[in-house]
């Protein structure tokens, strides 16, 4: 830390993103990313003519790709907002729409990110406990006079609320804004977005980063009553018209164009996902109900940091917190068959030593 450092800035905590390891080829379930690549549209539209026009700035208004999403999902193109990630987002609607008035609120366990944001913008937050189960009770969530948040399905547990459920949360805050973040809703959840034609303090916030196969690009969106678009594109043309650069734009564009490659995928996470969740059941594991590519697991014969040690040795890489309440499990992402075969295969060699 230097000694220009602005002072509400030097007791932030910052977000500890996954490890992306470059020493050596692991088998990746640590950060959620598909074990897909893009759809073959995606991997063509990546030419020399759109690397020639990177000379270019990109279309701040995203037009075409704020189109085709539109198309697809039955909404207007003023209803929806893309910028760089979804984290990207959940960042500017902090800032647009928290205030020394309105505080944060969130789930106790949830994406780590939420809190680093309220911390960024100096905005207080309560955080809701889960069940003991790790379930959400939306009754939680009634009348909170704060910016609401929630992951659905959550992260890292993999629960998910209903539709109905949701649409109480709005209903009982209709004062303040509720974000539903829909990370991982493509793995089997129904999104609330249809009810932004019907509420108009509901932003459902998507990402291309899970189950569109493409972290690296960048895209997140948002979809929203156009006034709600209109303030998050106030904080971004006060920030960075350009946040997504032309080459992420073309990605974008031509996965909408290739829907059914990404939903046949999610298709057979789903079904590796049950494949998973059997297999660690059968070994004795504790697995919670996840409608997410993840699930998060814990086994009463190895504490969740020896099972990630061991795990990591062996060239797997899973995802260990180390928080309480939490801290006996792992988030594991779901790869492909053969992956969640080794990942199985060595779960029991593992087990067996330890015996
Ligand atoms: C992965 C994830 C995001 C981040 O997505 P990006 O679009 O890659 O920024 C947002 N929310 C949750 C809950 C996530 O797990």
């Amino acid at each position: 830390m230097s000694i220009f450092l602005n002072e509400k800035y030097k007791n932030l905590e910052v977000y500890t993103p996954g490890e992306q390891p470059q020493d050596m080829k692991y088998i990746k379930l640590n950060t959620n990313e598909s074990p897909y690549p893009p759809s073959p549209g995606v991997v063509a539209a990546i030419n020399a003519e759109q690397i020639e026009n990177l000379r270019l700035y990109s279309d701040p208004e995203c037009n075409k790709l704020r189109e085709a999403m539109a198309n697809l999902y039955g909404v207007k193109k003023e209803n929806i907002y893309l910028s760089n990630g979804s984290d990207d987002i959940l960042n500017f609607s902090v800032m647009a729409f928290c205030s020394d008035n309105t505080p944060a609120a969130f789930p106790e366990i949830s994406y780590g990110f939420y809190k680093v944001f309220a911390e960024l913008h100096n905005v207080t937050y309560k955080t809701i406990p889960l069940k003991e189960d790790f379930s959400i009770d939306y009754k939680d969530y009634m009348g909170l006079n704060s910016f609401i948040v929630i992951a659905n399905p959550n992260a890292p547990t993999g629960r998910y609320l209903s539709l109905e459920e949701i649409e109480q949360i709005i209903k009982g805050n209709p004062n303040n804004v509720v974000l539903i973040d829909e990370a991982y809703i493509d793995f089997g959840g129904e999104s609330v977005y249809p009810l932004t034609k019907r509420y108009k303090n509901l932003i459902v916030v998507g990402t291309f980063s899970k189950s569109r196969s493409m972290a690296g690009a960048r895209l997140g969106f948002a979809i929203a009553d156009q006034d709600l678009i209109d303030d998050l594109n106030r904080i971004k043309y006060s920030t960075n018209p350009y946040n997504i650069n032309r080459l992420t734009l073309a990605a974008g564009e031509a996965a909408i164009k290739e829907d059914r490659y990404y939903k046949e995928n999610c298709k057979r996470i789903i079904n590796t996902r049950e494949y998973t969740q059997k297999n660690l059941c059968d070994l004795g594991f504790t697995v919670v109900p996840s409608k997410a590519n993840f699930i998060f697991a814990k086994s009463d014969k190895i504490s969740g940091q020896a099972l990630y040690e061991n795990l990591k040795k062996r060239g797997i890489l899973v995802r260990h917190f180390n928080m309480s309440k939490i801290n006996d499990y792992n988030r594991i992402t779901i790869g492909t068959v053969e992956e969640m075969q080794t990942f199985i295969k060595t779960v029991k060699e593992i087990l067996e030593e330890v015996k």
